[in-house]
């Protein structure tokens, strides 16, 4: 091997130990930490990342980037040595494009911005958070100017967390999928609702969690390189292949809340799991963008957790440790509950069929502030128009309108909403190709078995990390480019026949 890759290898690991202990130190603060350990945590988290940072911009790195670029162009494009030099150089490239001195000056505003929102938001006051996001606007601009190949301000963020994809890709699929989707919305609406009362019945904690742990072990999320912690808003983290950790929260009101939340997260570290182990501290050693990652969360999620096979099996296991609160329900009317169409104001508590509808409406009204065709003073108003055309309902105030995400308020504009829909486009378009190559597969799910699904998806996706960009991962595994005609089949299938559309 190279002796220069050998020392390339070894800068990436040092790197890679320094961000995998600011993971153990988040995740510590999101579980464990008592309030007594903040300032001190605030303290560790920004000088590791500010020595993380160095090491990541630094000259030594990008010197020896550049003297392996003819061992890079000696290798097939797939080696695994070529891509950790390749996908090494783009983060380099990412991290010294944008000045220091301006992220400084934005980390500062945003601070005061996410302050200001925590008041602005509650107290339903838009004119409050109205200077501030106009600010943020500016320097989401004034950021984009550090890339100036790219054709769309939004472009210079989503490429950060969807490389390859770009507002020019994006907007084509999700403006078919909305013309879909606002007519499947508005023929479910006419339909009688299901009963879910049965849902918010009292479910110990307890009892919850080891249900849940069950389900995932199944699945195959090894609880050996793994486990589960309780916090306030679910997520998952790597420290390690050997140590990929989710969280969950419990409402014991709700039988599905923690459950379905269990099952996404697990789905996030099923794909990090499965990364080939020969990665682990380099580049490659992590899923390839937002939009991939998220299709495994919601492929476990919703096209398995909520499918009709999957609660064939599992109703009575569920009904066995909840005899009571079940009692009076049967495996079509459970399967019906947790699959309820409604649209409603709130993104996070959006069920399948709507969720994608709040989504594109932030894609949309960002594209629109980024281009000045928006002022930010009209968003309420753009927003609430929004609303009633896609989703049939008005926001009565701002507080749960245009305010409602944390993300214009603690990050720039744009790039941060579409991976949630590219995930689900793509959860449909990945199991698609699964059912191709294994028919069987829902006849598996329907025995609690999930070994085939889940040994194809290591198979062409989880194992190569980030050597694929999403786009050439998407062609290579499904065929084609990303379509979004195997995601609405599956709604329209499932949906149709749930509510005899
Ligand atoms: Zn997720």
């Amino acid at each position: 091997m190279h002796e220069l890759y050998q020392q390339l290898l070894r800068y990436y690991q040092e790197m890679t130990d320094i961000s995998r202990v600011l993971s153990v130190l988040h995740w510590d603060q999101s579980t464990y930490m008592p309030p007594g350990g903040t300032a001190a945590r605030s303290r560790q988290t920004a000088t590791l990342g500010r020595i993380f940072h160095e090491k990541a911009t630094a000259d030594e790195l990008g010197k020896l980037l550049d003297d392996l670029k003819p061992y890079e162009e000696s290798l097939p494009y797939d080696s695994d040595e070529a891509s950790v030099i390749r996908v090494g150089r783009r983060n380099f490239e990412w991290a010294t494009k944008v000045p220091a001195d301006f992220m400084g000056r934005f980390y500062e505003h945003i601070g005061t911005s996410y302050q200001i929102w925590t008041q602005a938001r509650p107290a339903n006051d838009f004119e409050k958070i109205r200077p501030y996001l106009e600010k943020t606007l500016d320097f989401s601009r004034e950021h984009s100017a550090f890339y100036p190949e790219l054709d769309h301000p939004a472009d210079a963020r989503i490429s950060r967390w969807n490389y390859g994809m770009t507002v020019a890709t994006i907007q084509p699929l999700f403006a078919e999928l909305r013309r879909h989707l606002v007519p499947l919305v508005e023929a479910i609406r006419q339909q009688p609702p299901p009963r879910t009362d049965f849902l918010h019945r009292h479910y110990p904690e307890a009892d919850q969690e080891r249900f849940g742990l069950m389900v995932i072990e199944k699945y195959g999320y090894d609880l050996n390189r793994g486990r589960q912690d309780r916090t306030h808003h679910p997520f998952c983290t790597k420290f390690s292949i050997g140590d990929v950790r989710i969280t969950t929260r419990f409402r014991e009101d709700d039988v599905s809340d923690a459950l379905f939340s269990t099952l996404h997260e697990a789905g996030h570290g099923m794909y990090e799991q499965g990364i080939n182990p020969a990665y682990e501290g380099t580049p490659l050693d992590r899923g390839t963008s937002a939009g991939v990652h998220e299709s495994q969360s919601r492929l476990w999620e919703n096209v398995v957790g909520r499918s009709r096979e999957f609660w064939t099996h599992f109703f009575p296991k569920l009904k066995a440790v909840f005899p009571e609160q079940l009692h009076d329900v049967d495996t079509g009317q459970f399967y019906r509950a947790i699959n309820k169409v409604e649209p409603s104001l709130i993104r996070v508590d959006a069920d399948e069929v709507t969720y994608n509808l709040h989504v594109m409406i932030r894609f949309d009204l960002a594209n629109e502030m980024l281009e000045n065709k928006l002022a930010v003073k009209d968003l309420p108003e753009a927003w609430n128009a929004r609303y009633t055309s896609d989703l049939g309902i008005t926001p009565p105030h701002d507080k749960d309108g245009c305010m409602q995400d944390v993300h214009w308020f603690h990050g720039m504009i744009g790039g941060s909403f579409p991976g949630y829909t590219l995930g689900n486009i793509l959860s449909g378009q990945f199991f698609e190709a699964a059912l191709n190559a294994h028919p069987g597969i829902p006849s598996e799910i329907e025995k609690g078995q999930f070994e085939i699904l889940h040994g194809w998806l290591k198979e062409n996706i989880y194992q190569h990390g980030s050597k694929y960009t999403a786009p050439e991962l998407i062609e290579r595994v499904t065929g084609k480019s990303m379509t979004i005609e195997p995601y609405m089949t599956y709604l329209k299938t499932k949906y149709g026949e749930l509510y005899e559309l």
